[in-house]
């Protein structure tokens, strides 16, 4: 799967692409992701790529011009143009729904806003899928765009050490319920033990188990999924 990642700011992921399970895939040749910085695309002598808003009011915007020439050219930069997704707060709320969506696809452009965000044209001229992480403001869309890709990245096959994991996430299609939880050693912390039937070994009682925990956390913490 590959990423290209259209920002002003690249120097944001370089902490992020090196983590380990990220950078395994890379390494793997599972997951590609390319940086691209907005900037260069711009033909003002100052670099800016940004201006003041028609009509008024605070802020700045993201020009039309420097955006649509650098999707234009990284669109050209493989067989396929790709998916292009904008983040922003006014788009479509992300979910693991959306993610198994995504993930068909072998290639996204993600375009991540600074300011006030773009100028309505590039929206008209480009058509992206607008993707928002959440009903919150965030600063710039890298932090969504690193979102993104760690979401879809656990879908991509490889990816995991273990496929039934990601399977197995809240959210997930075959789980639309919440976990379960997890435990791991010691079986006695500070008098809080491990529930006795994960140390049983049967597998149909825990299965059981682990189903009962899902159901009585949804309903507990999201009754929306129900
Ligand atoms: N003025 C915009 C509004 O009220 O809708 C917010 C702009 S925000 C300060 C700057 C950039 O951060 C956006 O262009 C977008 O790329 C990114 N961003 C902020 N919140 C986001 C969210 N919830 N989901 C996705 N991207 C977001």
């Amino acid at each position: 799967m590959r990423f290209d990642v259209l920002t002003l700011f690249p120097e944001i992921f370089s902490g992020y692409v090196s983590q380990s399970l990220l950078s395994k895939a890379i390494e793997n040749g599972l997951v590609q992701i390319d940086l691209h910085d907005i900037r260069k695309w711009t033909l003002d002598k100052h670099q800016r790529v940004d201006d003041r808003p028609y009509g008024g009011g605070p802020g700045m915007v993201m020009q039309v011009e420097p955006v649509v020439e650098c999707v234009e050219a990284v669109q050209k930069t493989g067989e396929n143009p790709g998916n292009l997704i904008m983040l922003t707060p006014t788009g479509k709320p992300l979910n693991q729904r959306l993610v198994e969506e995504l993930v068909q696809c072998p290639r996204h452009i993600l375009l991540c806003g600074r300011y006030e965000g773009f100028d309505q044209r590039v929206v008209d001229i480009l058509n992206p899928q607008e993707i928002s992480i959440g009903d919150y403001i965030l600063n710039g869309g890298e932090v969504g765009a690193m979102a993104l890709i760690d979401s879809m990245i656990r879908l991509v096959p490889g990816v995991l050490g273990d496929e039934q994991s990601s399977q197995d996430d809240s959210f997930s299609t075959g789980n639309r319920l919440l976990e379960f939880p997890h435990y791991t050693r010691p079986r006695d912390f500070r008098g809080r033990t491990v529930p006795e039937v994960l140390l049983s070994g049967d597998h149909g009682a825990i299965a059981q188990w682990r189903q009962e925990q899902s159901l009585q956390r949804t309903r507990e913490r999201r009754e929306d999924l129900l």
